[in-house]
């Protein structure tokens, strides 16, 4: 699809260049035309004026048209005679009633005696012909007639329509390679957001397609079981299922919306991580884990949608609670430096392989299926949160060991307003969830 797409941007770019090329390159010939006449009427002119100042025609030098004249002398009606020293065809003087007077040069082609220049053939050698008249005191006395060959314009002409017709298929070659390349640098971010996608839903339908089979399964099952019992566990089963594919539409429908925060009004990550920790130290305490906060008491504002940071670091800590066995720490805090807010989730749990670290924050990545789906996650908590933070200009950032815990860093540029500076500088003081929960409820 994408190679059909980049040769039809290829192909309108080489037809739209083409074109501009073709009505450039006609213009250009046109204007060369006219240019060549031009130069020839001028010399035309000048021969002429030469011509009746008395003398003959000198050989006059023209950067344009190197032309050897030949010298020669020309006998005149009435005995006369005339040195040309240039390569005229024919010069041809007529009286006021267009007799012709004298002449040199061969008599043939249109002796018509219009004022002008005139391009015309005599003996199919191709003329530039002028006919002036020959004024005295505002009295026209006759006309004078030259001709010049047109054979050196010709051939310069020729030189350009040789390199238009060369110049213009190499030019729409090189201009369709060019477009090729960049056909394909301008698709390279289309291509690669349109892979991602496509394996994002190969990989969302792929995860709903099991719930959707088991839940259809346990329901067949549910209506061929003989007993009340076997219904209700079935009906149950259909129930989990029914939750875990809303779970699942909810974490899609959250990394859809992830991209893009829809506020930029500041607010206080301190206050945030506070709550946060009141409300995951039950799920701590569930599970038996030591609960550690290290906050700072003074504020530390950042910018954005709050909803969506919570959500990311909630990712985090329930993670944390979730592969930590019990009797383990979870450890949670909050610094700031001159631009940025730390956060950092921290536990002394499972820790992840090292071949896996690279890509836990992928779409439905889990490092092990099996303990995934014991603690029912679908591998999407760790890409909501980095996309979360991402779209708030962060960075998310892992470390861990196996068997020993998992280090997760989440760094937020600062909103710039923070409020008592001087506190800030000290050291965060380190609270117990006890003693932070009762500080927080008085
Ligand atoms: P899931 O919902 O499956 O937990 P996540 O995207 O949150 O998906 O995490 C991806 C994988 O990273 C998980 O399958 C899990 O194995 C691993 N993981 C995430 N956080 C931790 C952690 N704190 N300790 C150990 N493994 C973790």
């Amino acid at each position: 699809m994408f190679t059909r797409s980049r040769q039809q941007l290829t192909q309108w770019l080489m037809l739209a260049m083409g074109s501009v090329f073709v009505v450039f390159g006609g213009l250009l010939y046109v204007l060369e035309v006219e240019r060549e006449l031009y130069k020839l009427d001028r010399r035309l002119y000048r021969e002429a004026e030469l011509l009746v100042s008395g003398g003959g025609s000198q050989s006059l030098p023209d950067p344009h048209y190197p032309v050897q004249f030949e010298v020669t002398t020309v006998p005149l009606l009435g005995g006369s005679t005339l040195t040309i020293t240039s390569d005229l065809v024919y010069a041809r003087w007529y009286d006021s009633n267009n007799h012709l007077l004298m002449y040199f040069g061969p008599l043939g082609g249109d002796r018509q005696v219009q004022p002008g220049y005139q391009t015309q053939t005599l003996d199919g050698q191709r003329l530039r012909q002028m006919t002036v008249p020959i004024e005295s005191e505002d009295q026209v006395l006759g006309h004078l007639q030259l001709a010049v060959p047109l054979a050196p314009a010709e051939a310069a002409l020729a030189q350009i329509r040789l390199f238009l017709c060369v110049g213009l298929p190499v030019g729409v070659g090189l201009m369709g390679l060019m477009g090729w390349w960049f056909a394909g640098q301008v698709m390279r971010p289309i291509q690669t957001a349109y892979r991602r996608l496509e394996q994002f839903s190969a990989d969302a339908s792929h995860e709903l397609r099991s719930p959707v089979a088991s839940i259809l399964s346990q329901a067949e099952l549910g209506l061929m079981a003989d007993n009340p019992q076997n219904q209700t566990l079935r009906l149950r089963r259909i129930a989990e299922l029914a939750q875990s594919m809303g779970r699942l539409i909810n974490s899609l429908m959250l990394l859809v919306s992830a991209d893009q925060p829809s506020t930029e009004q500041p607010f206080n990550l301190t206050e945030l991580l506070q709550s946060l920790a009141l409300e995951l130290e039950a799920e701590a305490e569930a599970k038996a884990l030591r609960w550690d906060l290290d906050l700072p008491a003074a504020a530390i504002w950042v910018k954005g949608e709050a909803d969506l940071l919570r959500q990311a670091i909630t990712n985090l800590l329930s993670n944390a609670c979730r592969y930590t066995p019990a009797g383990g720490e979870v450890w949670l805090a909050l610094s700031s430096q001159a631009e940025t807010a730390n956060i950092v989730v921290r536990d002394s749990g499972i820790g992840i392989p090292a071949a896996d670290l690279p890509h836990v924050f992928d779409r439905f990545y889990r490092v092990d299926a099996a303990r995934s789906r014991e603690t029912g996650g679908f591998g999407l908590g760790l890409a909501i949160a980095q996309q979360i933070v991402q779209a708030h200009g962060g960075k998310i950032q892992v470390t861990s060991t196996e068997h020993q815990g998992s280090t997760f860093t989440i760094v937020l540029p600062l909103a710039g307003a923070r409020l008592n500076p001087q506190r800030q500088r000290s050291r965060p003081r380190s609270l117990r969830t006890k003693s932070a929960a009762t500080h927080l409820l008085e």
